[in-house]
Order: structure tokens, then C-alpha cells, then sequence
């Protein structure tokens, strides 16, 4: 007997196809109109007008943020949370190609719509703002987005199909120093320097990155380093980032990191102010039994998934989808938009997120969205083994 699934999925991918010119027309407009973490006005008005237009009950500024969404679709039985990113990056625009994220989410939400009274179960597409640094799941989790969820999953661009981003947890922190100002030339003497504790700090960190593992990153930008050259400067600042594989990793190096700064402001005299910029993105830890369901799936419309390698791995970054993955069974797959070598958050990597093979990821990714979450709402056996495999990770982190 045939899967009485197969006939649910084509119909899914027949409503994706569909609407292809509306959701291609919202990656392109997206991308044409790029807005920064917490802005993003524009893409969550014309996500939702698009969501409610397809019979989608939608909540605009769910969840405490202004331009975060929910569009909801069935009601009772498991429940599927498809998520949308839409923010871009300061002066690259969608270098990170979250427009295509957001097309493809709501495709999968409006083909889900379609075949839920079949299925049972319902789905809500959720409009996650901010991922660039603002953490806006985060935000969001903390209202009970994901409450009652039995899955949450998103595609992601990239230069690859691929089960999963090679995920670090991440840390964001304000640096700032204050000195004392005086006259560089007259009375230096006077002064305290809070260029110099940054230097100092920076330079530690440089020698501490000769003894870190090897997939353990810390980089930074000084933003603040004085007014006049002839001033001792009182005030210094910067950002800095620390990531790590694992939360409690990144515990650890952060701390080491911590040492730098301190080092900084007890070799001048400068007082230091370290402040968090958001709560850390965690690790992430892929659900098996889903992210082999979407596996096949992608298999289906010809899309092999890549196998972890030393090229996998090289597209490591973070998410606020770890955070998630904490909260509920999740998976963040990677889609091919560009060829390998053309790096995310890159000018390059801006220009293929709005091209044919753009467009190809959008159709492509909603259906392997719906189809997945067809598997979860159908199969009970799946639903338990992703369950198992949650409290498993749950448990072996302690
Ligand atoms: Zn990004
Ligand atoms: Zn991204």
C-alpha cells in the first residue's frame, strides 16, 4: 500500500508551486528593501497581508515584538512552528539572504493550511525578527511562542544543501573603559588612558587566540578610541564576540576573554564596564529524527543533502534557532543559493540571495518545510522518536 502521506505532500508542493510568483515577489521585495534588527516594518506588513490574504489567522506584533508575527492555521493535535527571519545586515543588505528564509516559511505555512483538515494538527508561522544580533526568538520564547510546539524548523541559505549550520554558541559584550582626560602634551601625567586599556585588552586577546580550540572564535571592533590626538583619551569602547561549541564551552572562554579586559583596565588604571548585548545564542542541537525526515524530502525534489565534512563545517556561525532547539525538537537546514566558496555576510553572497537560484531555494525550501512537517503531524512513531532524541540531547548536557 502506497503512503497515504505521498498524496498529502504532492499536494502541498502543487500549492507551493501555485503560488510561486507571490512568494518569489516577497523574497525579492524583502531583499530589495533591506531593514535592520527590530525595523523590519516593511517585510513583516507584507508577510502577513500575504498570510491573511491565504486564509491564515494572523497576530501582528505577537509575542511582545512589534514586527514579529504569528499566523496560525488548524487547531489542536501537534502542532508545527515554521519560522521566518526577514532582518538584513547593516550595510550589506540580505547578505545573510533572509528573505529567502521568509518566503519559504510562508509558503510552507499557506500549503500546510491547505491539507490540515486532512492531517489534523496545526501549524504557525512564526515572524522571528532581529536574528542579526537582537535575538528575537529569545525575546519571543520568553512570552511562550513556542509553548505547546511539537517542532520548530526554518530553512537557511547557504552555498550548500545541508542537514544543519555548524552552530557555536555565541556571546555579544559592550566593552567600555573610562579614564581620565588630560592634556596630552602639558600634563600627560595627569591623565588615564582608556585607549591603552582597550590596546591592552585587544592584545591579549590576540595572544589568547594562539591557545583556544580550534573552533573557538573572538573577534571585535573598537568603536570608541578618543577625540583629539592631543587628548588623553578618557573614554574608550568597543564590541566584542566569543563563540564556542557548546553553552558551557563558551562559559569557559569567556571568562578567559574577561581576564583580557581586566588586564586592560589593571595595567592603566581604567575603570571597565562589561555588558552583555543580548542573552548568548546557544549551540544548537539538531533533532536526528526530523532533520532525517526533511533528508528525505529534499531527496524527493532532488536535492541531496551534503554529509557533514571539513566543507560543512566551514560554514559555522550562530543563531538564535539554538536557543530554540533548547526549548523544543528543532532543525535550521542549510539550502544552496550560491556556490560553495561564496562565504555568508558577504557582498557576493548579497547578490545570489536574489537571483534564479534564489527563487529555486524559495519554492524548493517551502515544500521540503511542508512536507517535513506533513511527516511529524502524520506520524506518531516519528513524533516519539524526535521526543526521545530531544530529552536525550537534554540529558547528556546535564
Ligand atoms: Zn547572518
Ligand atoms: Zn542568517
Amino acid at each position: 500500500m502506497t503512503d497515504p502521506r505521498n498524496h498529502l505532500k504532492e499536494r502541498a508542493c502543487l500549492r507551493v508551486d501555485a503560488h510561486r510568483e507571490r512568494l518569489t515577489s516577497l523574497s525579492s521585495r524583502i531583499h530589495a528593501t533591506p531593514e535592520l534588527n527590530f525595523e523590519e516594518e516593511q517585510a513583516a506588513a507584507w508577510l502577513t497581508d500575504f498570510l491573511e490574504g491565504c486564509g491564515l489567522r494572523v497576530e501582528r506584533g505577537a509575542f511582545g515584538l512589534k514586527t514579529g508575527f504569528a499566523a496560525h492555521a488548524g487547531s489542536g493535535g501537534p502542532k508545527i512552528a515554521i519560522l521566518c527571519e526577514y532582518d538584513a545586515l547593516p550595510g550589506i543588505g540580505h547578505a545573510c539572504g533572509h528573505n529567502i528564509i521568509a518566503a519559504a516559511g510562508a509558503g510552507a505555512g499557506v500549503a500546510l493550511a491547505s491539507i490540515l483538515a486532512e492531517t489534523g494538527g496545526s501549524v504557525v508561522v512564526l515572524g522571528t525578527p532581529a536574528e542579526e544580533g537582537g535575538g528575537g526568538k529569545i525575546l519571543m520564547a520568553r512570552e511562550g511562542a513556542f509553548d505547546g510546539i511539537d517542532a520548530a524548523m526554518m530553512i537557511h541559505p547557504a552555498g550548500v544543501d545541508m542537514p544543519g549550520m555548524n552552530v557555536l554558541a555565541v556571546s555579544q559584550l559592550q566593552i567600555e573603559y573610562k579614564g581620565r582626560g588630560a592634556h596630552a602634551a602639558a600634563f600627560p601625567q595627569r591623565g588615564i588612558n582608556a585607549l591603552d586599556a582597550m590596546v591592552t585588552a585587544y592584545s591579549a586577546i590576540a595572544q589568547l587566540r594562539q591557545h583556544i580550540r580550534p573552533n573557538e572564535r573572538i573577534h571585535g571592533i573598537i568603536t570608541d578610541g578618543g577625540q583629539a590626538a592631543n587628548i588623553v583619551p578618557e573614554r574608550s569602547a568597543g564590541v566584542f564576540m566569543v563563540r564556542a561549541a557548546t553553552a558551557p564551552r563558551l562559559e569557559q572562554l569567556k571568562e578567559r576573554v574577561l581576564g583580557c579586559f581586566r588586564a586592560g583596565a589593571e595595567a592603566t588604571g581604567a575603570e571597565l564596564q562589561v555588558r552583555p548585548m543580548v542573552e548568548d545564542y546557544s549551540d544548537m542541537w539538531t533533532n536526528s529524527p526530523l532533520v532525517t525526515a526533511y533528508g528525505a524530502n529534499a531527496d524527493r525534489i532532488g536535492r541531496g543533502l551534503l554529509q557533514p565534512s571539513p566543507l560543512t563545517d566551514a560554514f559555522a556561525g550562530s543563531t538564535d534557532m539554538g536557543n530554540v532547539s533548547k526549548l523544543v525538537p528543532s532543525i535550521h537546514p542549510m539550502i544552496a543559493v550560491a556556490p560553495p566558496y561564496v562565504p555568508l555576510h558577504s557582498v557576493e553572497f548579497a547578490r545570489w540571495t536574489a537571483s534564479e537560484h534564489a527563487d529555486r531555494a524559495v519554492i524548493d525550501g517551502a515544500k521540503m518545510l511542508a512536507m517535513t512537517a506533513i511527516d511529524v503531524l502524520c506520524d506518531n512513531d516519528l513524533r516519539s522518536a524526535m521526543r526521545a532524541a530531544f530529552e536525550a540531547q537534554r540529558s547528556s548536557a546535564g
